[in-house]
């Protein structure tokens, strides 16, 4: 899907919200400088033997922002547009979601530059399984723990989780989470993220006086994120007018059947052509249609400040992450458009990922209720501390959600001591 106008730097992005935080806390440059910069980055290659005999060149990063709240944690993306300081962007934002949801791990991210849409399955084992063993020395279960993202699924956990354990000698469950049920994953992590946006959604469209039954929303991204945000949401009786994905945008203005959608692009691949429903002129347009709520759940800085004033929702709560630019988000905020920052709106998938973790680590299950569960209680927690400090402080969710996460690491830090 085409990106109007947008000069990604989702670095940059990350930096700025960083000092913003930083500003607010009162902070020196030199704890700035520590909170920016990561901790360790790896850059590997990851020689591939193709199908056809050739052998081709990828490059793989992973980036670990903190380490002062337990071990790192993060996914693992492929796509064609990962960048090292793409990594190190999603890192921070790591860092900063797990202190804010009071999950003890620091942030960490990884990335392999490649499109696994063009490759078989062949080939995407064994990328995984070599990038995999040369991240080794500085994953683990105590040490860093992968999971998925963009272009990454169960499957290349399981991957990751095999090639680990036989390196190791014997079984690791903890080394990764978003694994499948039967080899160690937790029931409910598949739809963590998605639930845990519609929490947040509908806490932030009753706290805006907006009633979620009726309301209308657009969804940009029918991936692992946006497809269960539209079901969950079409669930609590919200009216998805619009949803988009890489190839197009399909719009419905007395709102679409989700499940038929859902069945649709089961079928094609796409949300495009499905029939009760218009296809918008450019898949972006999404972003611009007149609804209560939009949840952007694609790929970062896509909401920026050429875009920004022609964003037509009353809510925007962030499913992916980095999605709005700081200077986008100053724009919204003037407007009276509420963002509910990625760090609180998708931290359901990082949050069951410690769920996933623990029960690894201790053998023992719970059930789907309990993981829901123990799920919602945490975001609507989350999203109350969120709220209630921005509005004792009277400044937008990210700065309020930022500058506590900021402040939680910073007091783990200087607890900890700075070594030697
Ligand atoms: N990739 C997801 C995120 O950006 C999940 C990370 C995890 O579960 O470790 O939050």
């Amino acid at each position: 899907m085409t990106v109007l106008g947008a000069t990604k730097d989702p670095l940059a992005d990350a930096r700025t919200q960083l000092s913003r935080a930083v500003d607010v806390l009162g902070y020196s440059p030199g704890m700035f400088d520590m909170l920016a910069t990561p901790r360790r980055e790896l850059t590997v290659s990851v020689p591939l033997r193709r199908d056809d005999g050739s052998v081709e060149l990828l490059v793989g990063h992973r980036v670990q922002h903190n380490l002062s709240r337990g071990p790192s944690k993060g996914g693992l993306r492929y796509s064609p547009d990962v960048t090292l300081d793409e990594v190190r962007a999603l890192a921070m934002w790591m860092t900063w979601k797990c202190a804010l949801v009071d999950v003890p791990y620091g942030g960490a991210k990884g990335g392999v530059r490649f499109d696994p849409r063009l490759y078989s399955r062949g080939e995407l084992q064994r990328i995984t399984r070599r990038y995999t063993s040369e991240i080794m020395p500085i994953i683990g279960p105590s040490q860093d723990i992968p999971a998925p993202d963009i272009g990454t699924d169960e499957q290349t956990m399981a991957w990751m989780m095999d090639t680990y354990s036989v390196n190791s000698g014997h079984t690791v469950l903890g080394v990764v989470t978003g694994k499948p049920v039967a080899l160690g994953g937790s029931l409910g992590r598949a739809s963590a993220t998605s639930r845990g946006v519609v929490h947040v959604a509908l806490a932030a469209m009753r706290h805006r006086g907006l009633q979620p039954v009726g309301a209308t929303a657009a969804v940009q991204g029918f991936g692992k994120v946006g497809r269960g945000a539209a079901r969950f949401l079409a669930e609590a009786g919200v009216r998805v007018v619009g949803v988009s994905d890489q190839y197009g945008a399909v719009h419905a203005p007395e709102g679409l059947d989700v499940p038929a959608l859902e069945a649709h692009v089961d079928a094609t691949g796409s949300v495009v052509d499905f029939g009760a429903s218009e296809a918008l002129p450019e898949g972006g347009d999404l972003l611009f249609l007149d609804v209560d709520l939009l949840v952007p759940a694609a790929v970062e800085g896509v909401i920026d400040e050429t875009n920004a004033h022609r964003v037509g929702a009353r809510v925007i709560v962030e499913g992916a992450n980095g999605p709005t630019s700081p200077a986008a988000d100053d724009i919204l905020g003037a407007n009276g458009q509420l963002v509910v920052p990625d760090i609180l709106a998708n931290a359901g998938g990082v949050i069951v990922s410690y769920f996933e973790w623990v029960q690894a680590n201790q053998a023992y299950w719970w059930s789907e209720k309990e993981v829901e569960q123990r799920l919602e209680e945490r975001m609507v927690r989350a999203w109350e501390r969120v709220r209630d400090h921005a509005a004792r402080h009277d400044i937008p969710l990210r700065l309020a959600a930022t500058s506590m996460a900021v402040e939680t690491v910073t007091t783990a830090h200087l607890a900890r001591g700075l070594y030697p």
